[in-house]
């Protein structure tokens, strides 16, 4: 992508609406706009940064073996009647009428929706387990959206929802989501904690929060460090293994890690004293598993292997796709601007040329341009008429991870300068060797 023809509104001036770091970040760097209270148009670089994520929730789902699926931002009453959630939700439900006075409503979550599907298409023991997913828009009337995307009134979330007979095999539904999560958390360049929570509006017992720790975080946390120092890695995961789910399931969540909600000071006191924290985060996502809570109400039984009908056991899982943008960048940034993770970068390079118009530096920077496109790898390049500090501070604003800053003077030594976003170091070398760098 080439500048000069690209829509980035970067804001010079700190917006004074924005509070916090993400979201004043997002803004200057042109990634979002704000249509009204809570809601957000999502700019060119924004766009492909949400994509990004998006591509990384699909993978890693696609790899727990759960399927991909689409349903409505707009749903009848109805169900929620039968579930009897319609009244019991309040006012974070957003309520419509359409023009025959029938009572629709912006879906917030999907238990029911999906519950429909369920019951109207399965009927034996045979078709279970299932696992479906879906990354939709949602819409929540929040109290206070603030935070720009953080606690945006319409956001984009993953929802997914398991199907099984029995509660075992809900739970290692459960333990393959909790899983597939801490390596997407990992695959973006976050460490995010499992917490056990408290189960709110969905309902059921249990149910663990994913927690990115900072200041800015609405949650308030208590833990043992010690749980900061597990990753999972690059370890080789066999969803349909029960124990081996179970087993990572267990590694994180044996320290005590809390929110307030659930938080137990008698218990906390138990860890050793240098390794008791109390701290913020960000909730990125939420595990359930709440059994035949919609099930029974909603008749969603299948014919078990004695011929009887049994209600089936499930779970849902949340992840805050378009909340976890702004989760990174307060997890990830300096006083220039942000600093993407290489995960979920929005571009892999920035090429600075110092001297537009002169004919040896635009070839130089077309031919980089060229040849990071032929390794797959996606550069930004500044080719505007402009002076280089105000380039230089757009690449640092908008945080890719490599700048390539060409300019005669290198050139006639054979050199360019390579510059990663996250070091702030430089190093001079010719044009091939800071590609090899790169890719
Ligand atoms: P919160 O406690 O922040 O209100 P929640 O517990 O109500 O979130 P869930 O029902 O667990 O949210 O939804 C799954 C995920 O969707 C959350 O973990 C969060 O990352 C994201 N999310 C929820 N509400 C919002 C919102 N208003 N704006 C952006 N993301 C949200
Ligand atoms: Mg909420
Ligand atoms: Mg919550
Ligand atoms: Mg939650």
């Amino acid at each position: 992508m080439r500048l000069s023809r690209y829509f980035l509104p970067v804001l010079k001036e700190n917006p004074a609406e924005a509070q916090i770091v993400s979201h004043r970040l997002m803004l200057r760097a042109g990634m979002i706009k704000q249509a009204s209270a809570g809601i957000y148009s999502w700019l060119p670089m924004g766009f492909k940064v949400l994509r990004k994520l998006e591509n990384i929730v699909h993978e890693e789902q696609a790899r727990a073996g759960h399927m991909a699926m689409l349903m409505p931002t707009i749903q009848s009453a109805d169900l929620w009647r039968e579930s009897g959630r319609y009244d019991a939700y309040g006012a974070e439900m957003l309520r419509i009428k359409d023009r025959h006075d029938r009572d629709m409503l912006f879906t917030p979550t999907a238990e029911e929706l999906i519950t429909d599907i369920f019951r109207a298409h399965v009927g034996s023991y045979k078709d279970l387990p299932l696992t479906m997913y879906q990354i939709q828009w949602k819409f929540r009337d929040e109290v206070r959206p603030r935070f720009g995307v953080m606690r945006g009134r319409e956001f984009f979330m993953k929802d997914g929802y398991n199907f099984d007979l029995t509660k075992e095999d809900a739970l290692h539904a459960y333990n393959r989501h909790l899983v597939s999560y801490l390596r997407t958390y990992e695959r973006m360049g976050l460490q995010a904690i499992p917490m056990r929570a408290d189960s709110g509006p969905i309902g059921g017992d249990d149910t663990h929060e994913f927690l990115v720790l900072a200041d800015t975080g609405e949650s308030e946390v208590f833990y043992d460090s010690a749980v900061t120092d597990i990753r999972l890695g690059e370890r080789d995961i066999d969803y349909n293994d029960k124990d081996q789910c179970r087993a990572v399931m267990e590694e994180f969540t044996a320290l005590y890690a809390r929110t307030d909600e659930t938080h137990n000071e008698l218990k906390f006191n138990e860890i050793p004293e240098e390794r008791r924290r109390s701290a913020r985060g960000i909730e990125v996502g939420q595990i359930f598993y709440f059994g035949t809570k919609y099930s029974e109400p909603l008749g969603a039984t299948v014919q078990g292997p004695d011929g009887k009908p049994v209600p089936v056991h499930m779970g849902s899982h949340g992840i805050g796709v378009s909340r976890l943008v702004g989760a990174i960048i307060e997890a990830s940034h300096d006083e220039k601007g942000i600093i993407w993770p290489e995960g979920v970068t929005p571009y892999h390079a920035g090429i600075v040329n110092l001297k537009q118009g002169d004919a040896e530096a635009d070839a130089a920077c077309e031919s980089l341009y060229n040849a990071l496109q032929a390794l797959g790898l996606e550069a930004l390049y500044d080719d505007r008429n402009e002076r280089a500090g105000g380039k230089f501070a757009t690449m640092d604003l908008i945080g890719l991870p490599w700048r390539i800053t060409v300019g005669p003077r290198g050139l006639k030594n054979g050199v360019v300068e390579l510059t990663s976003r996250r070091s702030g170091e430089s190093e001079e070398l010719p044009p091939e060797q800071a590609v090899e760098k790169i890719a």
